[in-house]
């Protein structure tokens, strides 16, 4: 019998397997390369899926195989680095490869669509076109306006690139190329715009840590340096020596930190277009950045956690900035952390990786103790600014106005004063968190969550921070009819009310989720700023990161104390960072900053450690504290969540999973709950959880991959949503 040659297919499906098909009709699949996409039959329907592997066919007997049908690349998406790296992840996380797969490519290409071509069309004056005068278009100002850019950019500009600096103008681009002016041809998008601005000479612990990077062989190096101590710096310098070597470089900053500046100095540093990667983009920009990197074209990606997946051929170097983000952590469906998983492909590359922060993830110093990173530090701030001096305020038994305190309000008038600008940070955005009957009591629930209604004075309604459900605020108290409803507490938009009314005539900037909902709202403010013509700045973790205000001379913190005693055992981890990171973003050599952070608990041993020692010290403190409790980075954990629209649902769901993995498990992994969690209700529906947890990474992963696919055959399964999170950051 001749040897038969069949397909093993990655099928997007929540499944943990993959499926054996024979080749599409008049394919020889033997000359089939693992990467390309294939269309399938799937249950009644039809899927898109990626080809792993050719293999021969040695089962006998009866079952026999479908057929694919048709193969939709000639070329593979996928090197076999980087599907091994999808792979690894797939079982690491514990989630079906199929749709790790799906979730490394973009959404035209999931669906089996063919991949857009590389080619775009590109803009460019005509001869004719540089040579007008703009005088002849005195009455269609927008077209001269154009006519200016495109002056400036000899090698044209892609429609996305002037729609960018100039807003949707097709019918001036039409207009234009009517006359003769402009031209439009399909080619690469424009990659080198002028020359690359000359860099700063690196200061010595920079070029300590640029020299002690080790090209064409895998390393992780931790770059922990302060905010301003010249991080950025550090990894265009890295970027150059990969560029150099003809190699590509992939470079991963938080949601938040991806701002055009940024993109702007990575572009004039480099002289050359990044291909950029982030959730803002539409998918036909999304799949072109893509397919730029895939191809090699693009030798650098600039983007946010997803970019992490992006195929590239020639991949030299990974930068992750800002580390300890927790937005590299996707939080629902395929939850892998980017940070880790960019360690593993600069493993499976043989390349270098660099994790930089100004406050490392204890993760990452623990790692960098134990050896297996290497640390490098960046002691001063570059440029000679000099770093913020912290004070703890005790607020205990004074009188507060909406959150601030007769001293903090005092060092505020004396900053505006002196004509500097002060920052306020409150990490909680709407009017007040409370409102409450004073006759009876009552508060503004969440109907859908246990959890309060925030008011949002400006608009006049309750909103939900959890589930965003919200409704108009009560005229009246709605159990005793009294009309005397009151506020308590305050959000941003609170302390905005009474600064303003303290500081008649002062800009004030604020920086939340609310004020910059619009589209270039944020940009906005952050120019206002820039300017001067803003002199208090009040805002959310939105301001504590990414940016730099360095007439900003007082930072007001006014309530960490939630990160003493939360729930979580990362909540100090997460409040040191936050502190540190606000008050980073403040002062330079002339004007040093001022930091004073509001508490109730001003005796409270790590906040008295941070303030007085810094972060490093505090790192170490809390390190001692998780590794008494076995607790990450010193153990490892998996979450097991639950949610159902009954209560009962989800307890008894875990409770069976939970016997199913006792069964399976030799005591090494501990098992704690199930228990409900920390917020039981939310949205609708009843949730909990059961926590996994081992001292050995390589037991909890055996047991993992010996459970979870049977979970789904628990009858209770089908009653309930369950995901698996492996190394969660978040207990909710
Ligand atoms: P970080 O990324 O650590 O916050 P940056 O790289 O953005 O720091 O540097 C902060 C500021 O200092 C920037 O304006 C940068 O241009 C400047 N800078 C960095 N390194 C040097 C240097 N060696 N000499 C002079 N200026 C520098
Ligand atoms: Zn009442
Ligand atoms: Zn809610």
């Amino acid at each position: 019998m001749p040897e038969k040659l069949v397909l093993r297919v990655a099928v997007p499906a929540p499944l943990h397997q993959t499926f054996d098909y024979l080749p599409p009709r008049g394919v020889e699949a033997g000359r089939l390369l693992p990467g390309v996409r294939l269309r399938v039959p799937f249950g009644r329907g039809e899927r898109c899926g990626l080809l792993l592997e050719v293999r021969v066919w040695q089962e006998q007997g009866e079952r026999t195989l479908k057929r694919a049908l048709a193969l939709l690349d000639g070329t593979p998406l996928f090197t076999a680095e980087d599907l091994a790296l999808l792979k690894w992840a797939s079982r690491y996380y514990q989630y079906p490869l199929g749709e790790v797969i799906a979730n490394a490519l973009p959404v035209r290409l999931r669906k089996g669509l063919s991949a857009l071509p590389v080619h775009t069309p590109v803009w460019r004056l005509t001869g004719q076109g540089s040579m007008q005068a703009e005088s002849d278009l005195k009455r269609a100002p927008k077209q001269a306006a154009l006519l200016r850019l495109l002056r400036e950019q000899e090698g044209g500009m892609t429609r996305e690139q002037v729609y960018q600096q100039f807003g949707a103008c097709g019918p001036t681009l039409k207009a234009l190329q009517q006359k003769g002016w402009l031209q439009m041809r399909e080619e690469l998008p424009p990659m080198v715009r002028g020359d690359a601005v000359r860099a700063p000479t690196l200061n010595r612990d920079q070029k300590v840590a640029v020299e002690a990077v080790k090209q064409d062989r895998f390393a992780a190096y931790l770059l922990d340096g302060i905010t301003g101590s010249g991080k950025t710096e550090v990894y265009l310098a890295l970027v150059r020596q990969v560029l150099e070597a003809g190699r590509q470089a992939l470079v991963l900053v938080p949601e938040i930190g991806l701002t055009p500046q940024l993109i702007e100095r990575f572009e004039r540093r480099l002289g050359m277009r990044l291909a950029v990667l982030h959730s803002g983009l539409g998918e036909g920009e999304r799949e072109h950045a893509w397919q730029l990197a895939r191809t090699g074209h693009a030798p650098v990606v600039l983007g946010t956690r997803s970019a992490l997946l992006t195929p590239m051929p020639r991949l030299g170097l990974i930068v992750v900035d800002e580390e300890h983000d927790l937005s590299f952590k996707q939080q629902e469906g395929f939850r892998y952390s980017a940070r880790d998983l960019a360690v593993i492909r600069a493993q499976r590359n043989d390349c270098p990786v660099m994790l930089g922060s100004a406050t490392p993830s204890l993760e990452s110093l623990q790692n960098a103790l134990a050896g297996r990173y290497r640390h490098l530090t960046l002691r001063q701030r570059a440029g000679g600014a000099s770093t913020a001096k912290m004070d703890l305020l005790d607020i205990r038994s004074l009188r507060m106005d909406a959150g601030l305190s007769p001293v903090l309000l005092r060092n505020l008038e004396e900053t505006l004063a002196a004509g500097n600008q002060a920052l306020i940070f409150l990490n909680r955005r709407g009017y007040a968190p409370i409102l409450t009957c004073h006759d009876c009591g009552w508060v503004a629930q969440c109907r859908r969550c246990d959890a309060r209604m925030t008011l949002h004075a400006a608009s006049g309604l309750l909103w939900c921070h959890h589930c965003g459900s919200q409704r108009r605020r009560d005229p009246a108290c709605p159990e005793c009819q009294s009309e005397d409803l009151r506020s308590l507490g305050q959000g941003t938009e609170r302390v905005e009310e009474v600064l303003a009314t303290r500081f008649p005539g002062v800009g004030i900037a604020r920086i939340d989720r609310d004020t910059t909902r619009r589209k270039g709202s944020l940009d906005l403010l952050l120019e206002g700023i820039r300017k001067g013509k803003y002199s208090l700045l009040l805002g959310t973790q939105m301001l504590a990161k990414g940016h730099h205000f360095p007439d900003v001379t007082l930072v007001g913190i006014l309530d960490v104390d939630q990160g003493l005693f939360g729930a979580d055992y990362r909540a100090a981890e997460r409040m040191a960072q936050q502190i540190v990171q606000v008050s980073g973003r403040a002062g330079r050599a002339e004007k040093p900053g001022r930091v004073l952070i509001q508490t109730r608990h001003p005796d409270h041993p790590m906040m008295q450690l941070l303030v007085r020692e810094g972060y490093a010290a505090f790192a170490r403190e809390a390190l001692a504290e998780r590794e008494a409790a076995m607790l990450p980075p010193f153990g490892y954990q998996a979450l097991l969540r639950a949610e159902a629209p009954g209560e009962a649902a989800p307890g008894a769901f875990l409770e069976a999973a939970r016997e199913q993995a006792l069964a399976l498990e030799g005591g090494s992994v501990q098992l704690w709950g199930p228990v409900p969690a920390p917020m039981e209700r939310r949205a609708g529906r009843y949730r909990a959880h059961l926590l996994l947890q081992s001292e050995s990474r390589a037991e909890l992963q055996r047991l993992l991959a010996d459970w979870i696919p049977r979970i789904s055959r628990l009858k209770s399964a089908r009653r309930v949503r369950w995901s698996i999170d492996v190394d969660p950051q978040e207990m909710y």
